[in-house]
């Protein structure tokens, strides 16, 4: 089996130092805290009760762990810093979606967000700043990326989500459909994962743990040769490589049938059933050849597509597609035996779609 290689895919630049104050960042697992426990004398299970401070009884300070003596507490602030964002702007809607800019340590800005949903809470996180993808209808790739995100990044705005529920709820689902490419940071984002599904971290099943890629075959291999658990969902489209390649330009490099061929071999390994996203473009991307297609890609996989319809994008020339063509699209795919559904808009009035609140936000201070 050959792999292809990506020669447009350089890797982003990783963050700069800590914050400037010199401390170490805790809700980064390598921050060492284990080592600094032990240098002031304490036993190695302090370093436990301190993350089950931090994420179960969800302290946002030092100060707040008060079963730890105050020495223990003041030592501990002097090396170690919980948070190292700021938040930059906090939106509520309707329907009860919050979404937070979160502004980083060097002035970078990405956003999460929280979702209700029934007995769901979902957060949807960022794994980059910025996005190298540069799928044409994205707010997030439109000045390329910046640089990936740390483990601690990924880690704080779970934890910002967190402390945004009433102490008797706690976060069921994550999914990675913030800014960037998650797939383009694992090595980041896997040690963050692996925090929200410890026991001692946040407690969140990997079958509750959504990984969404523009489907980079290289990383989805690693992912396999893991055997993490995660759900996958492939950003398709669309189901024929010349389109494909006008709306995720990425696509040039790689080819269709590399990306359906390491999802497959992800769904052998796994055993979890394949999501497919397709963003729905009015009169680009929304016929119904286009829907045939797709369902001639899929057919007798075992995957779920979403239908996503297009969410405006201030700037963008593409439309929203019309109702009579996200129905068709619908029929033509259950028509022919494929699981689909249409994601619901959630807190579109307040701008929860990748990276448009950073360039609201942008634009407002230019
Ligand atoms: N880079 C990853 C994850 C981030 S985007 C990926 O490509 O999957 C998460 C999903 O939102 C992707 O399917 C993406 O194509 C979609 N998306 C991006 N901009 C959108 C917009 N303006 N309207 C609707 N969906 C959008």
């Amino acid at each position: 089996m050959t792999i292809p290689q990506l020669p447009l895919i350089e890797p982003a630049p990783d963050a700069g130092q800590p914050p400037a104050d010199g401390r170490a960042h805790l809700l980064d697992p390598g921050a060492g805290l284990e080592p600094s426990l032990a240098s002031l004398g304490e036993p190695a299970w302090r370093a436990r009760a301190i993350r089950r401070w931090l994420f179960q009884r969800r302290a946002d300070s030092f100060t707040a762990m008060t079963d730890l003596p105050r020495p223990l507490r003041e030592r501990l602030a002097e090396r170690f810093t919980i948070w190292t964002t700021s938040i930059a702007a906090h939106k509520t809607a309707e329907d009860g979606t919050e979404k937070l800019l979160l502004e980083l340590a060097d002035g970078h800005r990405i956003e999460c967000v929280l979702l209700r949903d029934g007995v769901r809470r979902t957060v949807c996180i960022s794994s980059q700043v910025g996005c190298a993808m540069g799928c044409v209808f994205c707010a997030s790739g439109i000045d390329g990326v910046v640089r990936n995100l740390s483990t601690g990044e990924i880690v704080e705005q779970l934890l910002r989500l967190a402390l945004l529920l009433p102490a008797e709820e706690r976060l069921s689902h994550v999914v990675v459909m913030g800014m960037g490419e998650p797939l383009a940071n694992l090595d980041r984002l896997l040690p963050a994962l692996a925090v929200a599904r410890d026991p001692d971290g946040l407690g969140i099943s990997q079958r509750r743990i959504t990984i969404s890629t523009v489907g980079l075959p290289p990383a989805i291999d690693r992912l396999v040769e893991l055997d993490a658990g995660y759900n996958l969902a492939v950003s398709l489209h669309a189901a024929d490589d010349e389109l494909r390649t006008r709306l995720v330009p990425v696509n040039k490099a790689i080819g269709l049938d590399a990306v359906m061929t390491a999802a497959d071999r992800y769904w052998e390994a796994s055993g979890r059933r394949l999501t497919f996203e397709y963003v729905l473009l009015g009169e680009v991307n929304d016929s119904q050849a286009d829907a045939d297609r797709l369902a001639r890609l899929l057919g007798g996989r075992a995957a779920l597509v979403n239908v996503i319809p297009y969410n405006p994008v201030a700037g963008m020339p593409w439309k929203e597609p019309s109702r009579q063509a996200v129905e068709r699209f619908l029929e033509v795919l259950t028509a022919a035996g494929v699981n689909v559904q249409v994601r619901r808009r959630k807190g579109a009035r307040i701008d929860a779609a990748c990276g448009q609140l950073r360039r609201a936000a942008a634009a407002q201070l230019r």
